[in-house]
Protein backbone atom coordinates (compact mmCIF):
# COMPACT_ATOMS: atom_id res chain seq x y z
CA UNK A 1 0.00 0.00 0.00
CA UNK A 2 1.20 3.18 -1.19
CA UNK A 3 2.92 5.45 2.09
CA UNK A 4 1.19 7.93 3.76
CA UNK A 5 3.42 10.96 4.32
CA UNK A 6 2.80 13.93 6.93
CA UNK A 7 0.02 15.64 6.88
CA UNK A 8 -1.63 13.29 3.73
CA UNK A 9 -4.79 11.75 3.70
CA UNK A 10 -7.19 9.59 1.56
CA UNK A 11 -10.30 11.50 0.17
CA UNK A 12 -13.30 9.20 0.32
CA UNK A 13 -15.90 11.14 -2.54
CA UNK A 14 -19.17 9.58 -2.16
CA UNK A 15 -20.64 8.42 0.77
CA UNK A 16 -23.02 5.33 -0.38
CA UNK A 17 -22.72 2.23 0.88
CA UNK A 18 -19.12 1.35 -0.58
CA UNK A 19 -17.61 4.93 -0.18
CA UNK A 20 -18.85 4.71 4.20
CA UNK A 21 -17.00 1.20 4.11
CA UNK A 22 -13.76 2.30 2.95
CA UNK A 23 -13.92 5.38 5.23
CA UNK A 24 -14.21 2.41 8.03
CA UNK A 25 -11.72 1.01 6.27
CA UNK A 26 -8.70 3.53 6.71
CA UNK A 27 -10.43 4.66 10.25
CA UNK A 28 -10.22 0.96 11.35
CA UNK A 29 -6.24 0.85 10.29
CA UNK A 30 -5.58 4.79 11.68
CA UNK A 31 -4.96 5.83 9.06
CA UNK A 32 -5.89 9.70 8.03
CA UNK A 33 -8.94 9.99 5.95
CA UNK A 34 -11.15 12.61 4.90
CA UNK A 35 -14.62 12.06 3.32
CA UNK A 36 -17.11 14.20 0.87
CA UNK A 37 -20.64 13.72 -0.46
CA UNK A 38 -21.99 16.21 -3.00
CA UNK A 39 -25.63 15.38 -1.31
CA UNK A 40 -26.25 17.39 2.39
CA UNK A 41 -28.23 14.49 3.82
CA UNK A 42 -25.50 11.65 3.41
CA UNK A 43 -23.04 14.18 4.99
CA UNK A 44 -25.64 15.32 7.80
CA UNK A 45 -25.07 11.86 9.67
CA UNK A 46 -21.29 11.82 9.74
CA UNK A 47 -18.77 13.23 12.26
CA UNK A 48 -18.14 16.66 10.78
CA UNK A 49 -14.28 16.17 11.56
CA UNK A 50 -13.74 13.41 9.14
CA UNK A 51 -15.70 16.11 6.26
CA UNK A 52 -13.70 17.88 3.98
CA UNK A 53 -15.41 20.30 1.20
CA UNK A 54 -13.61 20.17 -2.16
CA UNK A 55 -13.30 23.67 -2.08
CA UNK A 56 -11.26 24.42 0.57
CA UNK A 57 -8.98 20.57 -0.16
CA UNK A 58 -5.19 21.36 0.18
CA UNK A 59 -4.81 18.76 -3.21
CA UNK A 60 -1.39 18.67 -2.58
CA UNK A 61 -2.37 16.80 0.75
CA UNK A 62 -4.31 14.11 -1.07
CA UNK A 63 -3.06 11.07 -1.20
CA UNK A 64 -5.83 9.33 -3.45
CA UNK A 65 -9.19 9.56 -4.42
CA UNK A 66 -11.51 6.56 -3.16
CA UNK A 67 -14.38 7.19 -5.18
CA UNK A 68 -18.22 5.57 -5.13
CA UNK A 69 -18.95 4.14 -8.34
CA UNK A 70 -21.03 5.76 -10.65
CA UNK A 71 -19.74 9.46 -9.91
CA UNK A 72 -18.57 10.76 -13.54
CA UNK A 73 -14.65 11.76 -13.23
CA UNK A 74 -14.43 11.84 -17.15
CA UNK A 75 -16.40 13.69 -19.76
CA UNK A 76 -19.30 16.46 -20.05
CA UNK A 77 -20.49 15.16 -16.42
CA UNK A 78 -17.42 15.05 -14.80
CA UNK A 79 -17.85 16.32 -11.41
CA UNK A 80 -16.04 19.17 -10.78
CA UNK A 81 -14.19 18.47 -7.84
CA UNK A 82 -12.65 15.66 -9.63
CA UNK A 83 -11.66 17.57 -12.42
CA UNK A 84 -9.58 19.38 -9.83
CA UNK A 85 -7.88 16.43 -8.09
CA UNK A 86 -6.91 15.40 -11.60
CA UNK A 87 -5.38 18.39 -12.59
CA UNK A 88 -3.32 18.11 -9.42
CA UNK A 89 -2.69 13.95 -10.68
CA UNK A 90 -4.13 12.42 -7.62
CA UNK A 91 -4.39 9.22 -8.24
CA UNK A 92 -8.11 7.73 -8.76
CA UNK A 93 -9.01 4.63 -6.82
CA UNK A 94 -12.19 2.17 -6.00
CA UNK A 95 -12.40 0.09 -3.26
CA UNK A 96 -12.10 -3.12 -5.23
CA UNK A 97 -8.63 -1.57 -6.03
CA UNK A 98 -7.93 -1.37 -2.33
CA UNK A 99 -9.51 -5.00 -1.99
CA UNK A 100 -6.71 -6.14 -4.33
CA UNK A 101 -3.79 -4.66 -3.23
CA UNK A 102 -4.86 -6.20 0.39
CA UNK A 103 -4.86 -9.61 -1.29
CA UNK A 104 -1.52 -9.12 -2.77
CA UNK A 105 -0.54 -9.98 0.91
CA UNK A 106 -2.81 -13.14 0.52
CA UNK A 107 -1.53 -15.92 -2.03
CA UNK A 108 -4.22 -18.44 -1.02
CA UNK A 109 -7.04 -16.12 -1.81
CA UNK A 110 -8.41 -16.64 -5.17
CA UNK A 111 -10.01 -14.21 -6.86
CA UNK A 112 -13.12 -14.21 -10.23
CA UNK A 113 -14.03 -11.07 -11.55
CA UNK A 114 -17.05 -10.78 -13.51
CA UNK A 115 -18.76 -8.14 -15.72
CA UNK A 116 -20.77 -8.14 -18.54
CA UNK A 117 -24.00 -5.89 -19.14
CA UNK A 118 -26.54 -8.30 -18.16
CA UNK A 119 -26.29 -11.38 -15.78
CA UNK A 120 -23.47 -10.52 -13.43
CA UNK A 121 -25.60 -10.75 -10.53
CA UNK A 122 -26.83 -14.11 -11.06
CA UNK A 123 -23.81 -15.17 -12.23
CA UNK A 124 -22.01 -14.50 -9.29
CA UNK A 125 -24.23 -15.71 -7.14
CA UNK A 126 -24.34 -19.12 -9.03
CA UNK A 127 -20.25 -18.98 -8.91
CA UNK A 128 -20.53 -18.57 -5.65
CA UNK A 129 -22.95 -21.27 -4.64
CA UNK A 130 -21.20 -23.90 -7.18
CA UNK A 131 -17.88 -23.26 -5.18
CA UNK A 132 -19.43 -23.93 -1.92
CA UNK A 133 -21.06 -26.88 -3.26
CA UNK A 134 -18.40 -28.50 -4.81
CA UNK A 135 -16.25 -27.93 -0.49
CA UNK A 136 -14.90 -24.40 -1.09
CA UNK A 137 -15.18 -21.52 1.36
CA UNK A 138 -16.50 -19.12 -1.21
CA UNK A 139 -17.71 -15.38 -0.74
CA UNK A 140 -19.72 -12.70 -3.17
CA UNK A 141 -18.40 -9.37 -3.11
CA UNK A 142 -18.11 -6.29 -5.31
CA UNK A 143 -21.56 -4.77 -6.59
CA UNK A 144 -23.21 -7.62 -4.67
CA UNK A 145 -23.71 -8.81 -0.93
CA UNK A 146 -21.31 -6.91 1.21
CA UNK A 147 -18.67 -4.33 0.50
CA UNK A 148 -15.66 -5.54 -0.27
CA UNK A 149 -13.13 -3.58 2.11
CA UNK A 150 -15.82 -5.00 5.07
CA UNK A 151 -15.22 -8.50 4.32
CA UNK A 152 -12.55 -9.38 7.42
CA UNK A 153 -9.12 -10.28 6.40
CA UNK A 154 -8.37 -13.63 6.88
CA UNK A 155 -5.31 -16.22 5.93
CA UNK A 156 -7.91 -18.90 5.65
CA UNK A 157 -7.67 -20.62 1.95
CA UNK A 158 -11.33 -18.50 0.24
CA UNK A 159 -12.67 -17.52 -3.38
CA UNK A 160 -13.44 -14.38 -3.54
CA UNK A 161 -16.04 -13.55 -6.75
CA UNK A 162 -16.39 -10.10 -7.36
CA UNK A 163 -19.18 -8.33 -9.55
CA UNK A 164 -17.52 -5.73 -10.94
CA UNK A 165 -19.06 -2.94 -12.95
CA UNK A 166 -17.85 -0.65 -15.79
CA UNK A 167 -17.31 2.07 -13.10
CA UNK A 168 -15.07 0.35 -11.50
CA UNK A 169 -12.96 -1.61 -14.46
CA UNK A 170 -12.18 1.91 -15.65
CA UNK A 171 -10.36 2.45 -12.64
CA UNK A 172 -8.44 -0.66 -11.56
CA UNK A 173 -4.85 -0.98 -11.94
CA UNK A 174 -3.62 -4.14 -9.92
CA UNK A 175 -4.09 -7.16 -11.87
CA UNK A 176 -4.46 -9.64 -8.88
CA UNK A 177 -7.58 -11.56 -10.40
CA UNK A 178 -7.29 -15.15 -11.03
CA UNK A 179 -9.96 -15.62 -13.10
CA UNK A 180 -11.82 -13.16 -15.24
CA UNK A 181 -15.50 -13.53 -16.55
CA UNK A 182 -17.18 -11.33 -19.94
CA UNK A 183 -20.57 -12.30 -20.18
CA UNK A 184 -21.82 -9.91 -22.90
CA UNK A 185 -22.31 -6.75 -24.21
CA UNK A 186 -25.07 -4.42 -25.31
CA UNK A 187 -25.13 -1.01 -25.06
CA UNK A 188 -26.05 0.20 -21.84
CA UNK A 189 -24.56 2.97 -19.96
CA UNK A 190 -24.04 5.44 -22.73
CA UNK A 191 -24.66 8.48 -20.71
CA UNK A 192 -21.79 7.84 -18.71
CA UNK A 193 -19.01 6.68 -20.77
CA UNK A 194 -20.04 8.75 -23.50
CA UNK A 195 -19.78 6.19 -26.62
CA UNK A 196 -19.94 2.43 -27.36
CA UNK A 197 -16.20 2.25 -27.85
CA UNK A 198 -15.55 3.18 -24.30
CA UNK A 199 -17.81 1.55 -22.96
CA UNK A 200 -16.34 -1.88 -24.72
CA UNK A 201 -13.14 -0.93 -23.53
CA UNK A 202 -14.03 -0.57 -20.39
CA UNK A 203 -15.76 -4.23 -20.55
CA UNK A 204 -12.79 -5.60 -21.92
CA UNK A 205 -9.95 -3.91 -20.19
CA UNK A 206 -11.27 -7.05 -17.16
CA UNK A 207 -8.54 -9.27 -18.88
CA UNK A 208 -6.28 -6.68 -18.15
CA UNK A 209 -6.75 -7.03 -14.72
CA UNK A 210 -6.45 -11.54 -14.87
CA UNK A 211 -2.21 -13.23 -13.98
CA UNK A 212 -1.90 -15.99 -16.20
CA UNK A 213 -4.18 -15.65 -19.21
CA UNK A 214 -6.95 -16.97 -17.49
CA UNK A 215 -9.96 -15.87 -18.81
CA UNK A 216 -14.01 -16.93 -19.62
CA UNK A 217 -15.41 -14.76 -22.54
CA UNK A 218 -19.20 -15.73 -23.69
CA UNK A 219 -18.93 -15.08 -27.87
CA UNK A 220 -23.12 -14.48 -28.41
CA UNK A 221 -22.66 -11.07 -29.78
CA UNK A 222 -20.38 -9.21 -32.06
CA UNK A 223 -18.34 -6.93 -29.17
CA UNK A 224 -17.27 -10.12 -27.21
CA UNK A 225 -17.11 -11.74 -30.47
CA UNK A 226 -14.20 -9.08 -31.57
CA UNK A 227 -12.65 -9.06 -28.16
CA UNK A 228 -12.01 -12.71 -28.03
CA UNK A 229 -10.53 -12.37 -31.96
CA UNK A 230 -7.92 -10.31 -29.94
CA UNK A 231 -7.65 -12.91 -27.24
CA UNK A 232 -7.52 -16.17 -28.40
CA UNK A 233 -6.62 -17.56 -25.22
CA UNK A 234 -9.64 -16.55 -23.26
CA UNK A 235 -11.82 -19.78 -22.69
CA UNK A 236 -14.39 -19.26 -25.32
CA UNK A 237 -18.51 -20.52 -24.56
CA UNK A 238 -21.78 -19.60 -26.97
CA UNK A 239 -25.14 -20.52 -25.91
CA UNK A 240 -26.70 -19.93 -29.74
CA UNK A 241 -24.68 -22.23 -31.86
CA UNK A 242 -21.83 -24.83 -31.05
CA UNK A 243 -18.64 -22.68 -31.88
CA UNK A 244 -16.90 -21.88 -28.83
CA UNK A 245 -14.26 -24.15 -27.04
CA UNK A 246 -17.55 -24.78 -24.73
CA UNK A 247 -20.92 -24.33 -25.95
CA UNK A 248 -24.79 -24.49 -23.85
CA UNK A 249 -27.02 -25.12 -27.15
CA UNK A 250 -30.48 -26.10 -26.78
CA UNK A 251 -29.80 -27.42 -23.25
CA UNK A 252 -26.62 -29.67 -24.45
CA UNK A 253 -23.23 -28.69 -22.96
CA UNK A 254 -20.31 -29.53 -25.14
CA UNK A 255 -16.80 -29.31 -24.21
CA UNK A 256 -14.80 -29.61 -26.77
CA UNK A 257 -11.12 -29.54 -24.95
CA UNK A 258 -12.03 -32.31 -22.42
CA UNK A 259 -14.62 -33.83 -24.54
CA UNK A 260 -17.62 -34.30 -22.55
CA UNK A 261 -20.90 -33.77 -23.59
CA UNK A 262 -24.03 -33.71 -21.35
CA UNK A 263 -27.73 -33.15 -21.28
CA UNK A 264 -28.43 -30.60 -18.96
CA UNK A 265 -31.54 -31.40 -16.47
CA UNK A 266 -34.54 -28.44 -16.63
CA UNK A 267 -33.61 -25.48 -14.46
CA UNK A 268 -36.63 -24.07 -12.72
CA UNK A 269 -34.93 -21.24 -11.42
CA UNK A 270 -32.52 -20.81 -14.24
CA UNK A 271 -34.77 -20.96 -17.00
CA UNK A 272 -34.06 -19.19 -20.65
CA UNK A 273 -31.15 -18.99 -23.52
CA UNK A 274 -30.01 -16.00 -21.59
CA UNK A 275 -29.36 -18.71 -17.86
CA UNK A 276 -27.00 -20.50 -20.49
CA UNK A 277 -24.82 -17.73 -20.41
CA UNK A 278 -24.46 -17.55 -16.54
CA UNK A 279 -24.13 -21.50 -16.31
CA UNK A 280 -21.59 -21.38 -19.04
CA UNK A 281 -19.73 -18.75 -17.63
CA UNK A 282 -19.54 -20.76 -14.55
CA UNK A 283 -18.27 -23.95 -16.03
CA UNK A 284 -16.01 -21.89 -17.38
CA UNK A 285 -14.67 -20.36 -14.56
CA UNK A 286 -14.60 -23.81 -12.62
CA UNK A 287 -12.71 -25.55 -15.36
CA UNK A 288 -9.80 -22.52 -14.59
CA UNK A 289 -10.26 -22.59 -10.79
CA UNK A 290 -10.48 -26.32 -10.08
CA UNK A 291 -9.94 -28.58 -13.18
CA UNK A 292 -8.84 -31.68 -10.89
CA UNK A 293 -11.68 -31.97 -8.56
CA UNK A 294 -14.93 -30.63 -10.59
CA UNK A 295 -17.04 -33.38 -11.50
CA UNK A 296 -20.13 -32.78 -14.17
CA UNK A 297 -22.49 -34.54 -11.45
CA UNK A 298 -21.97 -32.30 -8.65
CA UNK A 299 -21.98 -29.36 -11.18
CA UNK A 300 -25.65 -30.27 -12.04
CA UNK A 301 -26.27 -30.60 -8.42
CA UNK A 302 -25.16 -27.19 -7.96
CA UNK A 303 -27.08 -25.77 -10.50
CA UNK A 304 -30.28 -27.27 -9.24
CA UNK A 305 -29.91 -26.05 -5.75
CA UNK A 306 -29.03 -22.67 -6.51
CA UNK A 307 -32.10 -20.11 -5.67
CA UNK A 308 -32.44 -17.44 -8.02
CA UNK A 309 -32.00 -13.84 -6.72
CA UNK A 310 -34.90 -11.57 -6.30
CA UNK A 311 -36.23 -9.30 -8.98
CA UNK A 312 -34.82 -11.23 -11.58
CA UNK A 313 -37.63 -13.10 -13.14
CA UNK A 314 -39.15 -13.92 -9.95
CA UNK A 315 -42.62 -14.89 -9.50
CA UNK A 316 -43.99 -13.02 -6.53
CA UNK A 317 -47.58 -13.53 -6.32
CA UNK A 318 -50.03 -15.59 -7.87
CA UNK A 319 -53.87 -16.95 -8.50
CA UNK A 320 -55.40 -19.61 -10.48
CA UNK A 321 -55.94 -17.63 -13.37
CA UNK A 322 -52.44 -15.30 -13.52
CA UNK A 323 -48.99 -15.14 -12.10
CA UNK A 324 -47.07 -11.81 -11.87
CA UNK A 325 -43.03 -12.11 -12.63
CA UNK A 326 -40.94 -9.15 -10.81
CA UNK A 327 -37.79 -8.33 -13.22
CA UNK A 328 -37.25 -5.16 -12.11
CA UNK A 329 -33.70 -5.60 -12.40
CA UNK A 330 -34.45 -5.51 -16.52
CA UNK A 331 -32.92 -2.13 -16.26
CA UNK A 332 -32.17 -2.62 -20.23
CA UNK A 333 -34.19 -3.54 -23.69
CA UNK A 334 -31.86 -6.69 -23.60
CA UNK A 335 -32.83 -7.77 -20.42
CA UNK A 336 -36.05 -6.91 -20.68
CA UNK A 337 -35.83 -9.04 -24.07
CA UNK A 338 -35.10 -12.00 -21.73
CA UNK A 339 -38.07 -11.71 -20.24
CA UNK A 340 -40.38 -11.66 -22.97
CA UNK A 341 -38.88 -14.42 -24.57
CA UNK A 342 -39.51 -16.61 -21.54
CA UNK A 343 -43.03 -16.04 -21.14
CA UNK A 344 -46.33 -15.70 -23.38
CA UNK A 345 -49.39 -14.07 -23.05
CA UNK A 346 -47.62 -11.44 -21.21
CA UNK A 347 -48.99 -7.91 -19.96
CA UNK A 348 -45.94 -5.75 -19.97
CA UNK A 349 -45.15 -3.04 -17.47
CA UNK A 350 -42.54 -0.93 -19.19
CA UNK A 351 -40.93 2.42 -18.27
CA UNK A 352 -38.86 4.50 -16.37
CA UNK A 353 -35.45 6.39 -16.94
CA UNK A 354 -35.02 5.58 -20.39
CA UNK A 355 -31.66 4.45 -21.58
CA UNK A 356 -29.92 6.34 -24.21
CA UNK A 357 -30.22 4.96 -27.49
CA UNK A 358 -32.45 2.48 -26.37
CA UNK A 359 -36.19 2.08 -28.01
CA UNK A 360 -38.72 -0.92 -27.08
CA UNK A 361 -39.46 -0.91 -30.99
CA UNK A 362 -36.48 -2.67 -30.98
CA UNK A 363 -38.39 -5.63 -29.10
CA UNK A 364 -40.77 -5.78 -32.04
CA UNK A 365 -40.22 -8.73 -33.12
CA UNK A 366 -41.43 -10.09 -29.49
CA UNK A 367 -44.75 -8.41 -29.11
CA UNK A 368 -46.75 -11.32 -30.32
CA UNK A 369 -45.72 -12.44 -26.92
CA UNK A 370 -47.59 -9.34 -25.59
CA UNK A 371 -50.95 -9.15 -24.98
CA UNK A 372 -50.91 -5.43 -23.77
CA UNK A 373 -48.30 -2.31 -22.54
CA UNK A 374 -48.76 -0.51 -19.52
CA UNK A 375 -46.70 2.63 -20.04
CA UNK A 376 -45.05 4.16 -16.52
CA UNK A 377 -42.37 6.65 -15.47
CA UNK A 378 -40.55 9.21 -17.44
CA UNK A 379 -40.00 7.29 -20.71
CA UNK A 380 -43.95 7.53 -21.17
CA UNK A 381 -44.31 9.55 -23.49
CA UNK A 382 -41.44 8.58 -25.72
CA UNK A 383 -42.32 4.88 -25.42
CA UNK A 384 -45.70 5.77 -26.34
CA UNK A 385 -44.94 7.61 -29.74
CA UNK A 386 -42.35 4.41 -30.22
CA UNK A 387 -45.31 1.89 -30.16
CA UNK A 388 -48.21 3.37 -31.03
CA UNK A 389 -49.62 1.51 -34.27
CA UNK A 390 -47.12 -1.41 -33.12
CA UNK A 391 -49.46 -2.97 -29.90
CA UNK A 392 -51.93 -2.08 -27.74
CA UNK A 393 -51.22 -0.16 -24.79
CA UNK A 394 -52.34 2.42 -22.10
CA UNK A 395 -50.50 5.28 -20.24
CA UNK A 396 -50.72 4.21 -16.39
CA UNK A 397 -47.93 6.39 -14.99
CA UNK A 398 -47.23 4.47 -11.89
CA UNK A 399 -46.06 0.65 -11.50
CA UNK A 400 -49.30 0.63 -8.65
CA UNK A 401 -51.93 1.87 -11.57
CA UNK A 402 -50.36 -0.47 -14.22
CA UNK A 403 -50.40 -3.64 -12.08
CA UNK A 404 -54.14 -2.83 -10.77
CA UNK A 405 -54.78 -2.26 -14.76
CA UNK A 406 -53.24 -5.14 -15.69
CA UNK A 407 -55.19 -6.95 -13.24
CA UNK A 408 -58.28 -6.48 -14.22
CA UNK A 409 -57.50 -6.95 -17.34
CA UNK A 410 -56.21 -10.03 -17.20
CA UNK A 411 -57.63 -13.75 -18.28
CA UNK A 412 -56.52 -17.63 -17.39
CA UNK A 413 -52.99 -18.54 -18.14
CA UNK A 414 -51.61 -14.85 -18.30
CA UNK A 415 -48.62 -13.03 -17.19
CA UNK A 416 -47.82 -9.84 -15.88
CA UNK A 417 -44.51 -8.92 -15.65
CA UNK A 418 -42.74 -6.15 -14.58
CA UNK A 419 -39.68 -5.86 -17.12
CA UNK A 420 -39.46 -1.89 -17.25
CA UNK A 421 -35.82 -1.59 -19.49
CA UNK A 422 -35.51 1.37 -18.06
CA UNK A 423 -33.76 2.75 -14.90
CA UNK A 424 -35.57 3.40 -11.65
CA UNK A 425 -34.34 6.71 -10.43
CA UNK A 426 -36.94 8.64 -11.88
CA UNK A 427 -39.64 7.11 -9.67
CA UNK A 428 -37.99 5.09 -7.21
CA UNK A 429 -34.45 5.03 -4.85
CA UNK A 430 -33.38 1.75 -7.05
CA UNK A 431 -34.61 -1.01 -8.88
CA UNK A 432 -35.56 -3.10 -5.61
CA UNK A 433 -37.56 -0.50 -4.10
CA UNK A 434 -39.48 -0.62 -7.52
CA UNK A 435 -39.58 -4.74 -7.49
CA UNK A 436 -40.93 -4.10 -3.90
CA UNK A 437 -43.80 -1.66 -4.77
CA UNK A 438 -44.63 -4.13 -7.56
CA UNK A 439 -44.48 -7.37 -5.29
CA UNK A 440 -46.68 -5.38 -3.07
CA UNK A 441 -49.27 -4.16 -4.98
CA UNK A 442 -49.56 -8.05 -6.49
CA UNK A 443 -49.99 -9.36 -3.00
CA UNK A 444 -52.72 -7.01 -2.13
CA UNK A 445 -54.49 -7.86 -5.44
CA UNK A 446 -54.11 -11.34 -4.89
CA UNK A 447 -55.75 -11.25 -1.50
CA UNK A 448 -58.67 -9.06 -2.45
CA UNK A 449 -59.15 -11.77 -5.81
CA UNK A 450 -59.40 -14.81 -2.80
CA UNK A 451 -61.83 -12.99 -0.69
P1 LIG B 1 -26.62 -7.53 -13.71
O1 LIG B 1 -26.03 -7.71 -12.35
O2 LIG B 1 -25.58 -7.56 -14.79
O3 LIG B 1 -27.55 -6.39 -13.84
P2 LIG B 1 -28.55 -9.65 -13.14
O4 LIG B 1 -28.11 -11.04 -12.95
O5 LIG B 1 -28.92 -8.86 -11.94
O6 LIG B 1 -27.45 -8.87 -13.99
O7 LIG B 1 -29.79 -9.63 -14.15
C1 LIG B 1 -30.27 -8.38 -14.65
C2 LIG B 1 -31.36 -8.61 -15.66
O8 LIG B 1 -30.85 -9.28 -16.79
C3 LIG B 1 -32.51 -9.47 -15.17
O9 LIG B 1 -33.64 -8.96 -15.83
C4 LIG B 1 -32.18 -10.86 -15.67
O10 LIG B 1 -33.33 -11.67 -15.88
C5 LIG B 1 -31.45 -10.55 -16.98
N1 LIG B 1 -30.33 -11.45 -17.26
C6 LIG B 1 -29.72 -12.32 -16.42
N2 LIG B 1 -28.70 -12.93 -17.06
C7 LIG B 1 -28.65 -12.42 -18.31
C8 LIG B 1 -27.82 -12.64 -19.46
N3 LIG B 1 -26.81 -13.50 -19.44
N4 LIG B 1 -28.11 -11.93 -20.59
C9 LIG B 1 -29.12 -11.05 -20.63
N5 LIG B 1 -29.95 -10.81 -19.59
C10 LIG B 1 -29.71 -11.48 -18.44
Amino acid sequence: MTSFLADRFSYVFGLGKSGRSALGYFQKQNLPVKAWDDTLETRQVLDPTLLQDPKDVNWSHVERIILSPGIPHEGPKANPALIAAKDHNIPLVVDVELFLERALRHPNHTIVGITGTNGKSTTTSLLTHLLNHLGKKAIAAGNIGTPVLDLPETNEETYYVLELSSYQLTLLKTPRLDVAILINITPDHLAYHGTMEAYVAAKSSIFEQVQHQKGVIIIDDAYTQQIYKKNPFLMSISTETEEGKISIHQGILKDKERNITFTLPTLSQLQGSHNAQNIGACYGALCHLIPETFCMETFIEGLQTFKALPHRQEIVAQTNQVIFVNDSKATNMDAAEKSLKTFQNIHWILGGEGKVGETPASLKHLFPHVKHVYLVGSSMDFFEKEIRGLIAYTRSHTVEQATDEAFHQSQKGDVILLAPACASFDQFKNFEERGSVFKTCALKLVDQYHE
